[in-house]
């Protein structure tokens, strides 16, 4: 049995129509389920009995389970688990300008980035697309509020995990259902580059992001295996194409770890990368984590390469620092085994 939070508008109107009924049913459907939130399909009584008895049959208004939260200031780490006892993490941020949610998009992952803690667990499996509607539902039940922004963050590349996580922004994105604006959502890539080409074609107003953190080949070779797979060349091609396409700005994530990417020579090397682009920078203070050596730039580091950014008239800002007293930091997630 399929999950009722997998189905996106598009594929309730498909199965209702193999039922014989009309289309309007799937906005009645999504009405009770993200506007009202109910959890029991004989509470929803504008669908008849006969309607009722067949989503009991075909669909499963499942949960996932919270088995843990963490808070800090400003900030909240879950920890749940899904149907066959695998754990993810997601994370609440508190900011001025609303509540966002950092989703995992899968159990581990493949990617290996040595810096980062989330794919120390290889990939069990991706996650279905309603185990990541769920880390919507279950939260905004628990804080009794709604979120506001999503960013695909958390554990798992999400376009090693492509059509499940289209399909989950097609659900969040709604307006008859959770309804949280395109521009209120951001997908980060480690730089699958096909993939990046595929998700242009989709013309979505979602924000894209870029884990870039290194400014030639040599040296994000060194941290981040994708890159053999995929040349810097062929993943900055790949986004001016998004960019003429889309005609939107491009955040480029850029983490900077101590006494590797964080020289003066990088930062002159990222400015002649990104000149012209429409673009921005997000430098992130590394995390650390207990089992991996890397160190967080000192602020000085991270002062000076801002403003040699700044100065060649890149856009930038540093991250501000969430949820490491919590270990819900970005890259400090990590699935349960
Ligand atoms: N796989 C996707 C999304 C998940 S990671 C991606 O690579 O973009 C989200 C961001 O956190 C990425 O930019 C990732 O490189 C960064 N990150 C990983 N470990 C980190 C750490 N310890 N400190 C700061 N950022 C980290």
């Amino acid at each position: 049995m399929n999950s009722v939070y997998s189905y996106t508008k598009e594929e309730l109107i498909k199965y209702f129509s193999t039922i014989g009924e009309k289309p309007f049913k799937a906005d009645q459907l999504y009405d009770w389920l993200y506007k009202k939130r109910v959890t029991d399909f004989k509470l929803m009584n504008n669908l008849n009995k006969k309607v009722i008895a067949k989503l009991e049959e075909d669909m499963l208004i499942d949960n996932i389970k919270i088995l843990k939260k963490d808070s800090g200031k400003d900030v909240c780490k879950y920890l749940f688990e899904l149907f066959d006892g695998e754990k993810i993490e997601a994370v609440l941020m508190y900011h001025d300008y609303g509540i966002s949610l950092c989703i995992s998009t899968q159990v581990g992952c493949n990617m290996g980035c040595a810096f980062c803690e989330s794919g120390r667990l290889k990939k069990r499996r991706n996650l279905l697309v309603n185990e990541m509607v769920l880390q919507v539902l279950e939260i905004e039940k628990d804080i009794n509020a709604r979120i506001s922004h999503i960013v695909l963050m958390g554990i798992g590349e999400p376009f090693d995990n492509y059509d499940n996580v289209l399909n989950f922004i097609k659900v969040v994105n709604d307006s008859k259902g959770i309804d949280i604006g395109a521009r209120h959502i951001t997908i980060s890539t480690c730089g699958i580059v096909p993939k990046i080409y595929e998700f242009t074609n989709e013309k979505l107003q979602v924000n894209l992001a870029i884990s870039l953190h290194a400014p030639n080949d040599r040296l994000r070779n060194q941290i981040m295996p994708i890159s053999k797979a995929y040349s810097l060349d062929e993943l900055m091609e790949s986004i001016k194409n998004y960019i003429s396409v889309t005609n939107r700005r491009v955040t480029f994530e850029y983490i900077m770890l101590d006494n590797i990417n964080d020289s003066k020579e990088c930062a002159l090397e990222l400015c002649k990368l990104l000149r012209g682009m429409n673009c921005y920078v997000n430098l992130i203070p590394y995390n650390e984590t207990e089992n991996i050596g890397f160190k967080r730039s000192k602020n000085v580091k991270i002062n000076e390469f801002y403003d040699i950014l700044k100065k060649n008239s890149i856009s930038v800002t540093v991250r501000r620092e969430f949820g490491g007293l919590v270990s819900a930091a970005c890259g400090q997630l990590r699935s349960h085994g």
